[in-house]
C-alpha cells in the first residue's frame, strides 16, 4: 500500500488532473490512498474570504471568482458535476460567525478547499474509468481544539484509518483531502498552513505503508530554493534526520511535521516531480547512513532580531534566561535562533508585530532596567554542510547581524 500525495499546484487545472491521472495509471494494481490538497492557490482565497465574512464585509467578489475557477476546471474536464453544494456550503458557514472565535471560524470556511479539489478529482478519476472511493478526512483524522493546528489524537485516528481505508482499498483507490480534520467538538479543523503532507503521513504511519509519494513541481528536494539560489543541485538521497534539519531551518519543500510519523515506522519518503513522474527524484529513509552532501542553503526572510541588553546588571544571566524563553512561547514565537553574550542576548524570531509588539512591552514592564532593540526585515540563512567558497559567496557585501557556526551548520542574519 503506497500514500500518494499531490499539491495544490499539480490540480491548479484540467490538465493537471488529467495528469494526476496519468501518474497513477502508472501504478495500476496498487493499492493507493491519494491525498489531495486544495487547488492552486484556493486556501489563501479562503482564508481572505473568512476574514472579510467574519469582519462582516462583502466577500462576494472573491468566492465568485474561487466558484469560476473551479466551475472552469470541471468544464474543461467534461464533468457534469455541479458545485453548488460547495459554494452554499461556504457561504451557510461565512453567515453563521455568531460569536465564534476567528480561528475556528477560518477552519469551517478553509476546509471547503479540500473537499473540493478531492471531489473533483474523484468524480474525474471515475469518469475516466479509476475506479475510487472518496473517503472524508474528517471522519479519519481526530485532533484537539486547537484550531488551525490540530494536533493528531493518534490512538482515536490510527483506529479510525485502519477500520475504514483497507477494505474500502479493496475495491480501487481511496481519495480523500490533505489539511484538514474533525476537532474534539465535532467541528472542521485544520493541520496548519501546507499540512496535506503531514495528512499523508498519519494515513501512512496508520497503514504500515509501504512508502509515501509526494508529487511535486520541482524533481525532489534541492540544496537550495533554485529561484534563489541558481546552484542548487537535486539531493538524491537523504536520511529523515537530515530532512528533518532542513524543515526545521526553513526550507519549504517539506511540511515540518511530515518526517516524524514516517520515521517512526521506517517508511520511506519519495519526493517526486509530477512533470517527469519516472525520474527518481528525492528518496527520504534511514538514519546513520553516510551520505556526502553538498552545501545545503535554507533561506528565511522577515525576521526580526530582539537585542535585550540589561543595564543595570552587569551579567545576562541576571535577567532570568528561562523567563524569556517561557515569554516567547507564551507569546507563540518560536525562537529561530539565539545568541547569549556577557551583557546582552540576541533573538531571532520570525516578524509578527501581533505577538513581538505585546512581548516586548512585557518585557519592559518585568524588567524595568532592560533596554530592547528590535530590529526587522532581516533575512537568516543556513547553511548546513558548508565550505569556505559557500560562505564567502554567500556573506560577500552583506551587512551581518549575527553569525553562529556549528560543525555542520552556520547560521548569518543580514540586511
Ligand atoms: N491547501 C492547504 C494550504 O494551501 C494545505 C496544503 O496545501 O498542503 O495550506
Ligand atoms: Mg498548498
Amino acid at each position: 500500500m503506497k500514500v500518494f500525495k499531490f499539491g495544490g499546484a499539480s490540480v491548479k487545472d484540467a490538465a493537471g488532473v488529467r495528469n494526476v491521472a496519468a501518474i497513477l495509471r502508472l501504478f495500476p494494481d496498487e493499492q493507493l490512498v491519494v491525498v489531495v490538497s486544495a487547488i492552486g492557490k484556493t486556501t489563501n482565497a479562503l482564508e481572505h474570504i473568512a476574514e472579510l465574512a467574519y469582519e462582516k464585509q462583502d466577500y462576494s467578489e472573491q468566492l465568485n471568482l474561487l466558484r469560476h475557477q473551479h466551475e472552469r476546471i470541471v468544464q474543461d474536464l467534461q464533468l457534469e458535476a455541479n458545485l453548488d453544494y460547495f459554494f452554499d456550503f461556504i457561504l451557510t458557514q461565512a453567515e453563521q460567525n455568531g460569536g465564534m472565535p476567528f480561528p475556528r471560524f477560518y477552519d469551517q470556511i478553509v476546509q471547503a478547499g479540500e473537499l473540493l479539489s478531492s471531489s473533483i478529482l474523484s468524480m474525474f478519476l471515475k469518469a475516466a474509468g479509476i475506479n475510487n472511493t472518496w473517503a472524508d478526512a474528517r471522519q479519519l483524522i481526530y485532533t484537539d481544539d486547537t484550531w488551525r493546528a490540530g494536533n493528531v489524537h493518534w490512538e482515536k485516528t490510527t483506529t479510525a484509518i485502519q477500520s475504514q481505508l483497507p477494505s474500502l482499498l479493496n475495491s480501487g483507490l481511496v481519495v480523500t483531502q490533505g489539511f484538514i480534520g474533525v476537532a474534539a467538538n465535532g467541528d472542521a479543523i485544520t493541520l496548519g498552513r501546507e499540512g496535506s503532507d503531514y495528512s499523508a503521513a498519519i494515513i501512512a504511519h496508520a497503514l504500515d505503508a509501504e512508502g509515501q509519494w509526494i508529487w511535486k513541481d520541482v524533481p525532489g528536494v534541492l540544496s537550495g530554493d533554485p529561484k534563489k539560489f541558481p546552484d542548487a543541485v537535486l539531493l538524491p538521497e537523504l536520511t529523515y534526520y537530515e530532512a528533518i534539519e532542513m524543515t526545521y531551518y526553513g526550507a519549504s519543500v517539506i511540511h515540518p511535521k511530515t518526517i516524524y510519523p514516517l520515521r517512526q515506522k521506517r517508511i520511506p519518503l519519495y519526493v517526486r516531480s509530477f512533470l517527469d513522474p519516472t525520474a527518481s527524484g528525492t528518496t527520504i529513509a534511514t538514519d546513520g547512513k553516510f551520505i556526502a552532501y553538498p552545501p545545503v542553503i535554507m533561506h528565511k526572510s522577515g525576521q526580526s532580531l530582539i537585542s535585550i541588553t540589561p543595564s543595570k546588571t552587569t551579567f545576562v544571566a541576571d535577567v532570568q534566561m528561562s523567563d524569556i524563553y517561557a515569554l516567547f512561547s507564551k507569546h507563540g514565537l518560536r525562537i529561530n535562533t539565539i545568541q547569549i553574550a556577557a551583557q546582552s542576548v540576541s533573538i531571532v524570531v520570525d516578524y509578527n508585530p501581533y505577538a513581538l509588539n505585546p512581548l516586548i512591552a512585557e518585557l519592559r514592564e518585568s524588567y524595568s532596567d532592560v533596554q530592547i532593540k528590535e530590529n526587522t526585515q532581516l533575512q537568516l540563512l543556513t547553511v548546513r554542510h558548508y565550505d569556505d567558497a559557500i560562505l564567502h559567496q554567500l556573506t560577500q557585501g552583506k551587512k551581518i547581524y549575527l553569525e553562529q557556526r556549528s560543525r555542520s551548520t552556520v547560521q548569518f542574519l543580514y540586511e
